[in-house]
């Protein structure tokens, strides 16, 4: 299983990583099917945002129009560790039951090594089991070392 996040979307989500870090930040990955063509950025209103993360419900509502309204669906929803690895955490397999109505799919980027953030992707089923989804990116594979 894959899924396909073009090269300057994945430039755009470690950008956006890297700016608020340590805190972490989410956003929605806007698309179709497991193709990804936008990234949405959400706020991150979590009380303890250096290690969790919470979409604004109101903030998901506009997006869901939004996607509904340009034909397109999401994709993934993408959000940072800071200080861990791109894995997701046991917080996030039990808050992906909540959101598995909005997305199952979830791209992490860690900043662990601040000059070589990494983008991983996993899908996350109503079993709670982890599957790391390869990343197709311009027709290839990605590879962090890239
Ligand atoms: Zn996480």
């Amino acid at each position: 299983m894959s899924i396909k996040i073009p090269r300057r979307l994945l430039a755009e989500l470690i950008t956006h990583a890297l700016q608020d870090d340590p805190k972490e930040i989410c956003g929605l990955l806007f698309g179709t099917a497991d193709e990804a063509d936008e990234l949405h950025q959400m706020t991150n209103i979590s009380k303890k945002p250096i290690s969790r993360y919470s979409m604004q419900p109101g903030e998901l509502l506009e997006a869901q129009e939004k996607a509904k309204n340009s034909d397109r669906e999401f994709v993934a929803i993408y959000h940072s560790h800071t200080f861990t690895q791109g894995y997701p955490s046991k917080t996030d397999i039990k808050n992906a039951l909540k959101v598995s109505s909005i997305a199952t799919r979830h791209v992490i980027v860690s900043l662990v090594e601040k000059t070589r953030p990494v983008v991983r992707a996993f899908s996350i089923n109503s079993d709670s089991e982890v599957r790391e989804l390869v990343i197709q990116t311009d027709g290839e594979p990605y590879r962090a070392s890239d």
